[in-house]
């Protein structure tokens, strides 16, 4: 099969769980992982006669978010209702935006290009039903149990226009609007638990042309690797379809990621659908002014602005600066060991955050706050391989055990007599003993070509080290070598 002659277009929704103490309607603690249906009241339970009031601290997340990305803020947003009935949704609507939305047309650059935002609007949550028996799936479900603490819980769906062309540009463009929430503090945004929801709208078309194909929306994607292939399995099942003479259906499929495939579900609903009509229960939304002010002025520095800052002040490269801003507190860990670094370099900091650390992070899946190491114990190691107390390689060793169990880089190196022999008389004693000791390969350095110079030297080198275990100062052990034999 081939992908040339053909371009993909892609726009996607992202539903976001906004991290506001309470629910989006009602005083609910708004809070994952209670017993079932604790987190209930009245008003997300929807009895008859409770009565919905907007939680100002949305709006206020809404409006940070705006002023990150540079969204309009319309004088006034509505709520609708959308109807439609199903049992996760105990009012057989949901509250949601409409034709108004609080936010409309933002951007967000991704490598480089601008990815439009055409709408960013709230809603609240739906329960969640658990299928029992049957392997969880409901046509084969015994019954069903529905837990409504997260009804109610306040959304943002955050709608891409279609300027999205590949499956890595899909996920570059999720990956830097997650570190945008999660620098403005408005989510968690973990899609491996659900707090951030991603579905991809996917279309194909010649090459060439300007008139967009018929789009296929895909769901169930809960890691960014999932959406990546997701979107790529898609691209290849519509170019199929068309170069097999098919029409694409306009339709929602299901992406089942043990299969690796993308399933029909049913075919989408119009929005005629759902009924939409102005919630009666709720004003208009109208944000101040002060609020929009105070909103602008609580957006932090921004993953990119961040990441070029690491870049010029430490010369970090635009890879490592990505690692260092997108783990959760490791450029805060890395900038505080900066700040307490004595002797030794910013960028020797970041390199042992990007490898050694965040390589014990991978493996033991801790997150940086709970490490033993602080970050003047990071900044004390490299002032120990800065000063030439202990070489690289031994830094590494040094290090493990400082991410397992609390104790200081410089309380290892005493307790192992790891410091590096650096004390030039006692040096310049032992390249003598092991020259006077060799002084055959001496004499075939000296009246060898470059390449015989070259291995003899290693060889002396070698041999220079094996007598100081390994801790001779190799810079000071390189001189003395080039004194002796010169
Ligand atoms: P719907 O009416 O189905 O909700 P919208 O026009 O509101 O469709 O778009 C929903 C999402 O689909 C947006 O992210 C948009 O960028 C994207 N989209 C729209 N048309 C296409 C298309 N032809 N191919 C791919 N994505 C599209
Ligand atoms: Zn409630
Ligand atoms: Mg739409």
């Amino acid at each position: 099969m081939t992908t040339s002659g053909y371009e993909a277009v892609i726009g996607l929704e992202a539903h976001v769980e906004l991290a506001t103490a309470t629910k989006l309607f009602c005083g609910c603690p708004n809070e994952f992982g209670a017993a079932p249906n604790t987190h209930v009241c009245p008003v997300c339970l929807g009895l008859p006669g409770s009565l919905p009031v907007l939680n100002r601290a949305v709006v206020e997340y809404a409006l940070r978010f705006a002023a990150a990305l540079g969204f309009r803020v319309p004088d006034e947003s509505i709520f609708a209702r959308k109807n439609y009935f199903y049992p996760d949704m105990p009012k057989d609507y949901q509250i949601s935006q409409y034709e108004e939305p609080i936010l409309v047309d933002g951007s967000i650059e991704v490598d480089g290009v601008h990815i439009g935002i055409e709408r960013a609007h709230l809603e609240e949550d739906t329960g969640k039903t658990t299928h029992m028996g049957g392997g969880g799936r409901i046509h084969e479900a015994d019954y069903s149990l529905v837990d409504y603490n997260r009804a109610g819980v306040p959304l943002m769906e955050i709608v891409s226009r279609p300027d999205i062309r590949t499956a890595e540009q899909a996920r570059a463009y999720v990956s830097e609007l997650r570190g945008v929430l999660k620098a403005l503090g408005v989510s968690d945004v973990k899609m491996e638990e659900g707090s951030m929801r991603v579905d991809a709208n996917v279309s194909v078309r010649p090459v060439g042309t300007e008139a967009f194909g018929t789009k296929v929306e895909i769901k169930n994607m809960n890691s960014l690797r999932s959406l990546g292939r997701a979107i790529d399995f898609e691209i290849e099942r519509q170019i199929a379809a068309l170069e097999a003479g098919e029409r694409i259906v306009q339709e929602t499929r299901h992406w089942d990621e043990a299969d690796g495939r993308t399933h029909g579900m049913r075919t989408k609903e119009g929005s005629s659908d759902y009924r939409y009509f102005p919630e009666p229960d709720l004003v208009p939304v109208a944000p101040s002014g002060e609020m929009r002010a105070a909103a602008a002025a609580a957006v932090p520095e921004l993953p990119a602005a961040r990441r070029a800052r690491l870049v010029a002040d430490w010369g970090v490269s635009e890879a490592d600066a990505r690692v260092l801003v997108d783990v959760d507190g490791l450029a805060d860990f890395a900038a505080a060991a900066v700040d307490a670094l004595r002797d030794g370099a910013a960028r020797d900091v970041a390199n042992w955050c990007t490898g050694d650390v965040m390589a014990h992070l991978n493996e033991t899946g801790l997150s940086i706050e709970v490490l033993p190491l602080a970050p003047d114990g990071l900044a004390e190691l490299v002032g120990l391989v800065a000063a030439g107390t202990i070489s690289r390689n031994q830094a590494k060793d040094v290090l493990a055990e400082c991410l397992r169990a609390p104790t200081r880089p410089a309380q290892v190196v005493a307790e192992r007599g790891l410091e590096q022999v650096s004390d030039t008389g006692a040096l310049a004693a032992v390249v003598d003993e092991v020259l006077a000791a060799n002084a055959d390969a001496v004499a075939e350095y000296r009246s060898g070509d470059d390449k015989a110079k070259k291995k003899k030297r290693g060889f002396l080198m070698g041999e220079c080290m094996k007598a100081l275990r390994g801790q001779g100062n190799p810079q000071l052990l390189n001189a003395l070598l080039d004194e002796r034999l010169a």
